[in-house]
């Protein structure tokens, strides 16, 4: 009885990311994700030491600003810090410095889906369990992280399907990428997705929201769509057995593909906020948005948009150069060099540009782990010329391989390669049927099956007067004459 439409999936997201400031959130040590030696980059301030004040990371909320401008959000004229009250041993003050009620963004909108919130709070640090030589059980803690800023994204609960989670939190991850204020790999735990679903009813034509279940845990976005199917097929179960859904938290369990309870949630009472005394308000006036607002690039919709209205490329085109700043760069570069003069149909050629960039020229650079074209031999200026000789015919696509293959070897002209390698195709009728009525002497019986009906034969003559031709002849001026000879 799993998806019965009774139910309506109801998500809303939590979504952490670390900021990749140089320095932490509170104090001046290093915020170095790569870091190995566990508490090197500690203080009495990222420790909880009595009496050691914390200073603000002016970048960190800077960074915050963006995300807000991004996104649409309200940022309000005055934020503050709030602490909040926990126990746990990777949190050595025993009170996390986070925002409560004002933080520093309000609402806004990404990928479709509303945003409640976003604030910033410190990362604690991390602990590791395991066992000592005698076999005992325990438990290593490394602050290196604790004290790193750490933004938190809330979404509303207007998440519908587990597809929408991954297809918002990659948005976020690129939105992230692109304003350079995190580098939010999942898999490095600097970005983290909790998922909250419900199922929810319709009455009177109302969607009225079911019990909430907080899913933790999850290390990928695939994990956090898993977790979200199986919730929702948990609690279908659930509510068609006359249960009633328990409000709680529960993790992914990755290696049985299930969710576990892990804990009766805490209601936010129980963190037991104030305001910061260490820390004063913080006056948003004082900084300069002029400055940063130069400082933020094209966004990714934005850009989307712009690939597709200024070279003719698909939604889907332009949403792949997207996700990879550097192609995308080199193809502009690329295209904005096919002066109008030079080829015949500028939507074709920057559309051969997007293809030979993305599955050949890619393909080299994937097989040497490059990912940005600029690092390769091939000038953006070269590579143009390439599509010019490919949408004017002078060579065909199986010349404009070698050529392109040539280029990212040593680089050079490919103009200069096709003319001292003979590659430029032959259109030219007498030439191509000079090599055709070699191939028909040589394949006699081949003629005359052809001649009896075998049409099928045509490729084969093709294949054969093209090798015939060393691979150089316009594929469909030799069809042509092929056609004509044999007809
Ligand atoms: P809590 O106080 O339990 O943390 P919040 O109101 O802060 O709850 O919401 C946390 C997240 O849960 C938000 O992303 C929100 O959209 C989502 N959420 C709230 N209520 C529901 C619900 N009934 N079903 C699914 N998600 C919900
Ligand atoms: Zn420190
Ligand atoms: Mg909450």
């Amino acid at each position: 009885m799993t998806n019965s439409p009774k139910y309506i999936p109801v998500i809303g997201l939590e979504i952490h990311a670390e900021l990749n400031t140089r320095t932490k959130m509170f104090c001046a040590c290093l915020n170095d994700p790569d870091e190995t030696e566990p508490n090197k980059h500690i203080c009495p301030v990222c420790t909880g030491q009595p009496g050691a004040l914390p200073v603000m990371n002016q970048k960190a909320i800077e960074s915050m600003l963006k995300i807000g401008t991004a996104i649409g959000g309200e940022i309000p004229a005055v934020s503050k810090f709030d602490r909040k009250n926990y126990f746990y041993p990777d949190l050595p003050k025993g009170y996390q410095i986070s925002q409560y009620d004002i933080p520093f963004v309000f609402g806004g909108l990404l990928a479709g889906v509303k945003i409640t919130r976003v604030h910033l709070e410190e990362d604690t640090g991390k602990l590791t369990h395991g066992a000592n030589e005698a076999g005992e059980k325990i438990t290593l803690v490394d602050f290196n992280r604790a004290g790193v800023p750490l933004m938190e994204l809330v979404t509303e609960p207007c998440i519908k399907s587990p597809e929408k989670i991954g297809e918002f939190a990659r948005e976020l991850q690129l939105l992230l990428r692109y304003l350079g204020v995190a580098d939010a790999d999942i898999e490095k735990g600097q970005m983290r997705v909790e998922v909250n679903l419900s199922l929810g009813t319709m009455e009177d034509g109302e969607l009225k929201f079911g019990t909430k279940v907080e899913v933790k845990n999850i290390a990928s976005f695939k994990m956090a769509e898993a977790a979200a199917r199986y919730e929702i097929e948990r609690q279908t179960k659930v509510l068609e057995e006359g249960e009633k859904v328990v409000q709680e938290t529960r993790g992914w369990d990755d290696i049985n593909k299930q969710t576990v309870s892990q804990r009766i949630k805490e209601t936010s009472a129980d963190y037991r906020y104030f305001p910061e005394p260490d820390l004063p308000p913080i006056n948003i006036a004082q900084f300069d948005f002029n400055r940063l607002k130069e400082e933020m690039p094209e966004l990714p919709w934005e850009k989307r948009e712009r690939l597709q209205k200024e070279f003719g490329l698909n939604a889907e085109q332009a949403g792949l150069l997207t996700l990879e700043r550097p192609i995308a760069a080199f193809f502009e570069e690329a295209v904005s060099e096919l002066k109008t003069e030079e080829v015949n149909d500028q939507v074709r050629a920057a559309q051969l540009a997007y293809n030979y960039l993305t599955s050949d020229f890619k393909g080299l650079l994937i097989q040497d782990g490059i990912s940005d074209p600029h690092k390769s031999k091939i000038t953006a200026e070269n590579f143009a010329d390439l599509i010019v000789l490919v949408e004017k015919e002078t060579i065909n696509s199986r010349a404009a391989k070698d050529v392109l293959a040539k280029m990212y070897e040593n680089g050079g002209d490919p103009r200069e390669i096709v003319k001292s390698e003979g590659l430029e195709q032959i259109s030219d009728p007498q030439t191509l049927a000079q090599a055709v009525q070699k191939v028909m002497e040589e394949n006699q019986d081949a003629v005359e099956k052809y001649k009896g009906g075998n049409d099928k034969l045509l490729m084969f003559f093709v294949g054969k007067s093209m090798a015939e031709l060393k691979g150089r002849a316009n594929p469909a001026a030799l069809q042509e004459v092929i056609k004509e000879l044999l007809s």
